[in-house]
């Protein structure tokens, strides 16, 4: 059995008193689950959060990680400095970074296994556009993003990674995909993985993350293959967010 896992995306919003007083209401409101809640702060707040959720089960995240461990890369935050401010979990390849700050398949990858190599696990991101939904490219793009990760750090590493399928079409636009439709890629991948390696395949944990809200999390959790969510706007509201964390 695979344990869930709900994760919240904060992005680049609020300060850092929104988030401490976030934090704590998520700490206060979670009670006993059996699933595993995260959440994805700002950089420079991970280490106020930490403060806030440390006698809490709420794992703490980044959003990013750098695709090299250290020296002269201005701006950039290594996994070792993740690590050090207590992250269990980074993003990496999420389809913001994807699209608006050149992240490809080849630098996600090594971002991925930057992460990998000091103990954060990596959740890598996959999904396609509408257009590419629209010209059947669905699974080839999954496909592509996946073996790009595979060919730099091989089967293996999905024994200490997590996979979250987020369709681009429905990242922030009110446009979930429907269980069904989730579903299909969601098993799409883990036959992939399985092709491989069937062990892994089994116990790896995918995501599904795209406009996941109180109303319709139950609804995906359900799903075989569907092993949590990547919650982004959700996130920043205390009480949708532990409804989603309690729709499992
Ligand atoms: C995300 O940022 O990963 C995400 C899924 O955002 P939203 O839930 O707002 O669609």
């Amino acid at each position: 059995m695979r344990r869930s896992l709900i994760m919240g995306n904060w992005k680049m919003n609020g300060s850092r008193e929104e988030g401490q007083k976030l934090a704590q209401a998520l700490a206060d409101g979670l009670g006993n689950v059996e699933q595993e809640v995260a959440v994805c702060v700002p950089f420079v707040y991970l280490s106020d959060i930490r403060t806030v959720l440390a006698s809490s089960p709420i794992a703490l995240g980044a959003q990013n990680v750098a695709d090299q461990a250290a020296g002269a890369y201005t701006g950039e935050v290594s996994a070792a400095m993740l690590a050090d401010v207590g992250c269990k979990y980074a993003l990496v390849g999420h389809s913001e970074r994807r699209s608006y700050y050149g992240d490809t398949n080849e630098s996600v990858a090594k971002r991925f296994a930057q992460a990998l190599s000091k103990g954060v696990v990596p959740v890598l991101c996959v999904g396609e556009t509408l257009e590419e939904r629209e010209q059947d490219k669905t699974f080839q793009v999954v496909d592509e993003q996946l073996d790009a990760v595979i060919a730099e750090a091989g089967i293996e590493a999905f024994e200490k990674a997590v996979i979250a399928y987020e369709p681009v079409w429905a990242i922030g636009t009110g446009k979930v995909a429907t269980d069904e439709q989730a579903q299909e890629v969601h098993q799409y991948i883990r036959k992939r993985i399985a092709d491989r390696n069937a062990a892994i395949a089994e116990k790896v944990q995918i995501l599904y993350g795209g406009s996941v809200k109180p109303d319709n999390a139950k609804g995906l959790f359900a799903q075989p293959d569907i092993d949590g969510g990547l919650v982004g706007g959700a996130s920043l509201d205390a009480k949708g967010f532990l409804q989603i964390c309690h729709s499992v």
